[in-house]
């Protein structure tokens, strides 16, 4: 089967892009290796989407799923490592298959950035984690620390100060990047202990993490702080080695497009925070999916396809 559209990664974005795909009467092709919903599934609470004053992350994505109509939505849970050009259409490979569509939109978000220091990678999932609301229940009464200054770290600190005894902001600045309400109810929290200009040298234990090695900035002493877990929030880069020349990249490796989500590549589009832009909400990821979808739509109807 040929599909209209081939959308990869099921997100607010990528979901988006296929409900208005297939609203406009065109066969959609859905991949998403994980769940459908993408980074917003951990968000514990959204309170800035219009007309929707409060909502949670899985909430919003199960929502968004099931709107999308089954008979021209069809989603596969598999991850595609690579694309190709095929008898002038787009084939997407998965270790399994290869599927074959006229249009290809990129909604592929973001991934976790990590920080790099010794002892990360051998505690992943023993203590080191990326996902608060995923792993909070872990560290139920104990100590913990969340790294990172901004809107994600603050709610994660949040959050966590719920379950766990006590909670230390790790910030490698004096100021926090997070919106102002966010850093108001941090401050109000007596669970939570800031602790600015401040960065992780080392994360030590085995086989389960037992203490950060913190350097101060600016004094440079070091100290060690004994936690249970650590949820890094330190960012997000983007992911798409695999698409190779059908699209080109600004400096941090995001997606370059034009007002219409169009790529470098006739018959690219790509949508949400994967994409070169200065706002990524879910309010604009969801908008970019539109984009994309209506002038993918717009291009087929032009080839008279
Ligand atoms: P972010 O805003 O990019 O913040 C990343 C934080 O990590 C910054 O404070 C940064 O420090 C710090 N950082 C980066 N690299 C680091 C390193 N190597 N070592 C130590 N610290 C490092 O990321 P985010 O909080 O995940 O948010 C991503 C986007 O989603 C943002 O646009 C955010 O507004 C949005 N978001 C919105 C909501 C909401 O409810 N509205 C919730 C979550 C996220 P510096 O400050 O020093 O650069």
């Amino acid at each position: 089967m040929i599909y209209d559209l081939m959308i990869i990664g099921a997100g607010p974005a990528g979901m988006t892009a296929a409900l208005y795909g297939a609203r406009a009467g065109r066969s959609v092709l859905l991949f998403e290796a994980e769940a459908p919903g993408g980074q917003i599934l951990n968000s514990p609470k959204i309170e800035n989407y219009p007309a929707l004053p409060q909502t949670d992350g899985y909430t919003f994505s199960e929502n968004l799923r099931q709107q999308l109509p089954q008979d021209l939505v069809t989603v596969v849970s598999e991850k595609v490592t690579q694309i190709s050009r095929c008898n002038g259409l787009f084939c997407a490979h998965t270790g399994n298959e290869i599927y074959s569509g006229r249009k290809l939109i990129l909604a592929t978000g973001l991934k976790h950035r990590k920080l790099g220091v010794p002892g990360e990678e051998s505690l992943l999932g023993k203590g080191v984690s990326f996902c608060a609301t995923c792993d909070g229940m872990f560290f139920r009464k104990k100590e913990v620390a969340v790294l990172g200054g901004g809107n994600t770290a603050v709610q994660d600190a949040l959050y966590l100060a719920e379950i766990c005894s006590r909670v230390y902001l790790i910030h490698r600045r004096a100021e926090l990047r997070a919106e102002q309400w966010l850093v108001d109810r941090m401050r109000e929290n007596e669970k939570i202990t800031f602790i600015g200009e401040t960065v992780v040298e080392e994360m030590c234990g085995a086989p389960l993490l037992q203490a950060l090695k913190l350097q101060n900035t600016v004094t440079k002493e070091t100290r060690e702080l004994p936690v249970s877990g650590v949820f890094e929030a330190i960012g997000l880069v983007p992911q798409h080695e695999m698409f190779g020349d059908l699209i080109t990249t600004d400096k941090d490796g995001y997606i370059l497009t034009d007002e219409r989500c169009a790529a470098a590549t006739p018959g690219v589009y790509a949508a949400g925070d994967c994409r070169a832009k200065t706002v990524r909400q879910l309010t604009t990821a969801t908008a970019d999916g539109t984009v994309a979808a209506l002038a993918a739509v717009e291009d087929l109807r032009r080839e008279g396809l």
